[in-house]
């Protein structure tokens, strides 16, 4: 069921390749992050920063999720992603809580894992009852060219803090890893890559590529042979994150406002928003194109795909 309302930090549900239909909640500025991905799906970093912040009052974030509860929402995960880096928030813990408290939907945060070297943060996030953290880089110069770290973002710190975390975690740990064909995909990148993510020994390993437009056009998808022909490298080997899959709802109409909200955090194809939001692929194109017309939304082509993305995103 959706609400038909407008929401502030709250986002989707979209569709998601690993987690379903996942709610997603914002807990920063737009694009607010320690790392700067030449694939990030949100554009370029605008607030490059490792300095924590209560960005947005945890009291108002929770209302509206009690709200959306109260209202009938469901979803199959509750996500902390959006667009930025969740861990940047001085409340996440305080979040995690507040969430529990409020439903048995289980929580997944999206993390670059930058921050996991503080202990409150690790603390924060070990109430996630799923972490997806990145690891794409497996050494400092391969991470300055693909993940573009704030000043003050230490490899080493990085991947210890995520050693530290890893070890000390008790819930489901998947390590997500970005391929970048020509910066992170030679056979002695992956080789190094799968080295450190077993040690790791995460419960599972996915493979991203850039299926939406990316921050920087030079950047292109890696193929299903070249994702095929990696991720039996990895231990566990990994999987590749296939196309979500879901049985629509049919609903004829939908508020544009929601569908304005998915597009705002990242490009969607008209999939996307049908799947994301529950409604019929017509309604889904007929409110796209409703705000394509009135300058809402800018439609592009990547990697063979139609997008659907926010002027300036
Ligand atoms: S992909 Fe994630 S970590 Fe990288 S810049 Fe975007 S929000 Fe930050």
């Amino acid at each position: 069921m959706q609400t038909g309302l407008a929401h502030k930090y709250l986002f989707g549900p979209v569709a998601s390749r690993r987690l379903g239909r996942s709610l997603g909640v914002d807990l920063l500025p737009f694009k607010t992050c320690t790392l700067d991905c030449v694939y990030c799906e949100c554009g370029r970093t605008t607030t490059l920063t490792t300095e924590r912040a209560a960005f947005v009052p945890v009291n108002d974030v929770l209302a509206e999720l009690a709200e959306w509860l109260k209202s009938g929402g469901t979803a199959d995960f509750i996500t902390l992603a959006g667009s930025g880096e969740p861990t940047l928030h001085t409340g996440l813990a305080e979040v995690l809580r507040g969430i529990r408290a409020l439903t048995n939907i289980p929580t997944c945060l999206l993390t670059n894992g930058t921050l996991f070297h503080l202990p409150e943060v690790r603390a924060a996030a070990a109430l996630a009852d799923v972490v997806v953290p990145s690891l794409d880089a497996p050494d400092p110069l391969t991470f300055a060219r693909i993940n573009r770290p704030a000043p003050g973002v230490d490899f080493d710190a990085y991947l210890q803090g995520l050693r530290t975390f890893a070890a000390e975690y008790r819930g489901a740990l998947w390590l997500e890893i970005f391929i970048v064909p020509g910066i992170n995909d030679s056979p002695e990148c992956i080789r190094a890559l799968a080295a450190q993510a077993a040690e790791l020994h995460p419960a599972k390993i996915q493979l991203n590529t850039a299926v939406r437009p990316p921050a920087e056009s030079f950047v292109r998808p890696a193929t299903p042979a070249q994702l095929a022909a990696i991720a039996p490298q990895f231990t566990p080997p990994a999987e590749v994150i296939a196309s979500f899959r879901a049985t629509l709802h049919e609903q004829t109409s939908v508020a544009l406002d929601e569908v304005l909200q998915l597009v705002r955090r990242r490009p969607c194809t008209v999939h996307d928003v049908a799947h994301g939001l529950s409604i019929s692929f017509s309604a889904a194109r007929a409110a796209l194109t409703e705000l394509s017309s009135r300058g809402a939304v800018i439609r592009e082509v990547h990697a063979g795909l139609e997008f659907y993305r926010a002027p300036g995103a």
